[in-house]
């Protein structure tokens, strides 16, 4: 957005949540960069950048095998987006132990929402994290 509008982002418009200088576009940021790949294998979510992001959201819903696939991928897509933000505006570099803290506290959350059994699979994610 901010390269649409002719701000003047020499340099900061690289990806900082890894190492490969690439264009920090959405797909890049929340789905391919080593950061975000580590990020969904630890959740559980295989995510195929070789496809389209709605086919390959489909084909991770699909290959998912817990339950409340979009409550969780939202949540880790959430947080990842909150480790970029950290770096951006507060300076703290991005890391796993980071990222996994925060989506813990907001898989906690979610279990408010939910019926007992499904909390308690909820608890199950949170504790093998
Ligand atoms: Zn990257």
């Amino acid at each position: 957005m901010v390269k649409r509008r002719h701000y003047n982002i020499d340099g900061i418009d690289t990806c900082v949540l890894c190492t490969s200088q690439e264009e920090e576009t959405i797909d890049h940021l929340i789905f391919s960069s080593q950061f975000s790949q580590h990020c969904w294998a630890k959740i559980g979510i295989s995510y195929n950048t070789n496809n389209s992001r709605i086919e390959a959201t489909i084909r991770a819903k699909e290959n998912f095998s817990g339950r409340l696939f979009f409550e969780i991928f939202t949540i880790a897509a959430w947080n990842i987006w909150k480790e970029r933000n950290n770096y951006i505006f507060n300076q703290i570099n991005p890391t796993h132990n980071s990222w996994i803290e925060r989506t813990k506290a907001d898989l906690n959350w979610l279990r408010y929402r939910v019926p007992t059994d499904l909390s308690d699979y909820i608890t199950s994610i949170v504790n093998n994290l």
